[in-house]
């Protein structure tokens, strides 16, 4: 759980308001003067203000008809006095002060300032606000003019229309039986036609049944119907992970904003510090070297010689023609590419890959391989299919196979970072960055026997993008598989640098990648959905980004290391100052 927020580069640091903003909960409020509703305690105060203006103005009335002096005051008239003060305090406390402070008080967009700004930095950020897309807000955090009619609107809009589920008697009912075990909870769905009220009435009925609250798991505001069948079952709500955006990422001349779902403090703008110095330096360069999902079933046979039989058949060059045939039957995007056996006695694995146009593929390679042995079956009679997959595929669990062979998308992506840069943004330099890779990444990894597993946070950038974008985040284990080089270059004054991960597994169809949060920020990098020119495009052009921000995490959190940095900033961006104890 390595990530790094430097402290003083101009961006990073421009994104701490000057101001210090008191939180809602942090701040009194004249309503908690009563421990009564809100509405109950303005209707008293009002009640009260009122009521004690009249009579003070009765009698004043009184005292000058009747020529008393106004100083001399009866017990009633002193205490309606009070009063008059006590409700009036209250109602400004209320509905003045914000009233007031919002005349007072402009917005200004000098509420984000930069500190420590340097001035050889600014050569470096002229560059960077050259640059084609304004969408370098991750970078330059100064707020942009108000627009005269605030999109925020959309949004509430959009929780507004929906309304809180009430549950009606009909659920109270239903929810009884789930609870006794008469309704089956993920019969809901099918039973009652409506994904949201299911979910609720799950959701009811499992508090009861546990007698724990999930309140604070959010139900409104979410398509239920969107992940039937296919992302998630007897779903009770769901989770907000928070999306950041470090760039903008420049990557084969394009420039990406990068979203990133995550709770680790300092991840974004650690990346998004990678980003500027890669920005700066040029942009990075990544390759696709090969594309291709892996499958393989495990299959046993009564000698190892009848395996053997069947590896020779299916690895020979005149039967592949006839095996794609079949294998390509399953879907217009599968394409067989190859086959590779691994024998172990009477038992044979066989390792199908296949291109898979824009999704990541595994429904796709499975349906393929099911045709397969099928066909096989007519010839090799005695074949006993154990599985559909037999673990050499290898799905979600880190193996030396898909290292070697690649899995999904085999990318490389490198950079040259300016001397300048290593200096100015990232605060070290280019001798001890390599020096930190060779002994870290490479030794230090080699030392610990890592497998695929020669970074240092790859996983991380990983982990984020694939939350964001509706990728499966179980394949972040080999996905994360990356070998981070550095070396110095140009005489030693620029750095060098690379990251090659040979198993990328991501899609921008099928999953969870048609979903509306996900489906917008896959939107958000221009690769949404199927590639209508080229099939295939779209989930490549993801895995070329996913590998450039690595290379940007990479950068940063080395830097962030090599200069001695990582845990101060960690103490300052990851560590909430808030008492836990009381706040739970
Ligand atoms: P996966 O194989 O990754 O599990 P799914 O099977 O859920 O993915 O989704 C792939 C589906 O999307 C297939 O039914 C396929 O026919 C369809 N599809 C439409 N356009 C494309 C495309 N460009 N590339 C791949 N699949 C596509």
């Amino acid at each position: 759980m390595e990530a790094h927020r430097l402290s003083s580069t101009k961006p990073v640091q421009s994104l701490k308001p000057t101001k210090k903003i008191p939180l809602e909960e942090d701040t009194g409020k004249a309503s908690d003067a009563l421990p009564l509703p809100l509405y109950l305690t303005n209707a008293l105060f009002f009640t009260l203000f009122f009521s004690v203006v009249y009579f003070l103005l009765s009698r004043w009335r009184e005292k000058i008809r009747t020529s008393t002096p106004l100083h001399v005051v009866t017990f009633s008239e002193i205490i309606a006095i009070l009063s008059f003060f006590a409700s009036f305090i209250y109602l400004l406390g209320f509905f003045g002060i914000d009233f007031v402070q919002s005349l007072v008080f402009q917005p200004s967009p000098d509420v984000w300032i930069a500190e420590d700004e340097e001035e050889d930095d600014e050569v470096l950020l002229a560059k960077e606000e050259a640059r084609k897309v304004p969408c370098g807000q991750a970078l330059d955090c100064s707020l942009p003019p108000l627009p005269p009619a605030a999109p925020i609107v959309t949004i509430q809009k959009v929780f507004d229309e929906k309304p809180v589920t009430v549950l009606t008697e009909e659920d109270e009912e239903i929810i009884k039986s789930v609870v006794a075990g008469t309704t089956p909870s993920y019969s809901l769905e099918s039973k009652l036609g409506d994904c949201k009220r299911a979910a609720a009435i799950r959701r009811e009925a499992l508090q009861r049944l546990t007698g724990k609250s999930l309140s604070g798991l959010p139900l409104d505001g979410f398509d239920y119907e969107s992940i039937l069948g296919q992302c998630c079952e007897m779903p009770v709500g769901y989770v907000q992970i928070p999306v950041g955006i470090a760039g903008p990422l420049l990557v084969n001349g394009r420039e990406y904003s990068v979203p990133m779902a995550t709770t680790e403090g300092c991840l974004v703008a650690s990346t998004n510090r990678g980003c500027k110095a890669i920005h700066l330096s040029g942009g990075a360069t990544s390759v696709l070297l090969k594309d291709g999902m892996t499958r393989a079933p495990c299959v046993r046979f009564g000698t190892a010689k009848r395996a053997a039989d069947l590896k020779l058949y299916l690895e020979d060059p005149d039967n592949f023609e006839t095996l794609s045939v079949v294998f390509n039957r399953s879907s217009r995007f599968g394409r067989l590419q190859g086959i590779k056996c691994a024998i172990a006695g009477k038992n044979l694995y066989i390792r199908f890959t296949c291109s898979t146009g824009d999704a990541m593929g595994m429904n796709m390679v499975s349906k393929g391989v099911q045709n397969v042995l099928d066909f096989l079956q007519t010839d090799f009679p005695d074949m006993d299919v154990i599985g559909i997959s037999g673990n050499y595929c290898s799905d979600k669990k880190p193996a030396a196979v898909n290292w070697i062979e690649g899995r999904g998308k085999s990318v490389v992506c490198e950079a040259t970072i300016k001397g300048d840069v290593v200096r100015k943004v990232l605060k070290t330099s280019v001798e001890s960055l390599v020096e930190l890779n060779m002994l870290k990444n490479l030794t230090g990894s080699a030392m610990a026997g890592a497998l695929g597993g020669f970074n240092a946070h790859a996983s991380n950038i990983v982990a984020a993008i694939y939350i964001a974008t509706g990728q499966d985040p179980a394949q972040n284990v080999e996905s994360s598989h990356c070998i981070t080089m550095m070396e110095a270059v140009n005489d030693g004054k620029d750095l060098h640098i690379s990251v090659t991960m040979p198993s990328i597994e991501v899609g921008t169809v099928g999953g969870g990648t048609q979903l509306a949060s996900q489906s917008a920020c896959l939107n958000l990098l221009g690769v949404k959905g199927a590639s209508k020119e080229t099939p295939g495009a779209n989930s490549r052009t993801l895995a070329t980004i996913v590998a450039s921000a690595v290379l940007a995490g990479e950068l940063s959190l080395m830097s962030a290391i090599s200069a001695g940095q990582l845990v101060r900033s960690h103490m300052k961006y990851n560590r909430s100052s808030k008492d836990v104890s009381k706040a739970t």
